[in-house]
């Protein structure tokens, strides 16, 4: 058995858990890759964060398509070949499933590459898929949440709508540093300092009851925030994608995040701005129980936050 020193009462394994590896299933604990991959050292590698939920009819990926499919156009465009299709990778993911029974979960597929020092397109290509349970975390405490100083990488510097390994170190020194400064998450701008996205999760925001987020370009064009603007529609708001600024943010009446983990969680504050509307009698609440229906097929009056 190979482990890595630090890894051995990890948080997302048992002893037996098993995971997809380079076209085998094998051990979560037995899985392993070289200490001279590309990606390790330079962060080019492409991954993907899913969710999948007891529903009433058995164990369901949320929006399984959409995921593989920005997996593997995060791919092309990092010039990592794959050879597996949208198809192949979602009967892999209810497997994977299966194989572990597990039902809320989420699973992480990732494409690494072989060993490689240069700076140039490597050829052998690893993927490895991984889940692990995933409960309903879901609490009522809202975020205080603070403009962050590192801006969002440049669209010109990489392809920001690639869900790239190397893009996260941004997010992880954003996260980190309003941590420090005693708050719960970042808000990043872009270069143009127009409103951005969190660190992992996309932003809305609710003025007199119009529905506002940022434009894409300098995001990540998130899948929650897709549903989001879908459930919307049905809800017949009123919604608009533009660039905004701190100040359009700060007269709002509630805002919040959507992501694939963090579903929707709403704001409290945004440096000394506190978001005046009960969350409650928001439209993110509204939103927020419309989501968890929809990835779960329950209806809305039996839910119930826990
Ligand atoms: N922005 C960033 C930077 C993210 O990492 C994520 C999480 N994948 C999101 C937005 C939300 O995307 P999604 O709804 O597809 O999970």
């Amino acid at each position: 058995m190979r482990r890595a020193f630090f890894l051995n009462r990890s948080m997302y394994y048992k002893n037996e858990t098993v995971v997809y590896h380079n076209k085998k299933w094998e051990l979560a604990k037995d899985a392993s890759a070289s200490l001279y991959n590309q990606t390790m050292h330079y962060g080019n590698g492409v991954f993907e964060g899913i969710r999948a939920y007891k529903t009433e009819d058995g164990v369901k990926i949320f929006k399984a398509k959409e995921h593989f499919q920005r997996l593997l156009l995060s791919a092309k465009k990092m010039h990592i070949h794959v050879d597996y299709t949208v198809d192949e990778l979602i009967i892999l993911a209810n497997q994977l499933l299966e194989k572990n029974n597990l039902q809320d979960a989420y699973l992480r597929p990732l494409f690494y590459l072989g060993d490689n020092m240069t700076l140039e397109p490597v050829k052998e290509v690893g993927f490895f898929m991984c889940a692990w349970e995933w409960g309903n975390y879901l609490g009522t405490k809202l975020l205080r949440t603070t403009v962050s100083p590192y801006t969002r990488p440049h669209p010109r510097s990489c392809h920001i709508d690639a869900k790239t390994v190397g893009h996260y170190t941004n997010s992880i020194l954003a996260s980190t540093e309003a941590k420090q400064r005693g708050f719960d998450e970042a808000l990043l701008l872009d270069v143009n300092g127009y409103l951005a996205e969190a660190p992992g999760a996309n932003l809305f925001f609710e003025k007199d009851g119009v529905l506002y987020t940022p434009a894409l370009g300098h995001i990540l064009p998130g899948i929650t925030r897709q549903t989001i603007l879908e459930l919307a529609k049905e809800l017949e708001l009123h919604v608009v994608q533009k660039h905004f600024k701190v100040i359009d943010l700060k007269a709002a009446d509630s805002a919040f995040f959507v992501g694939t983990a963090a579903e929707v969680v709403g704001l409290k504050s945004l440096d000394e701005y506190e978001f005046p509307m009960a969350w409650e009698n928001s439209l993110g609440y509204d939103l927020l129980h419309m989501y968890k229906q929809r990835v779960s097929k329950r209806e809305y009056k039996h839910f119930e936050l826990v």
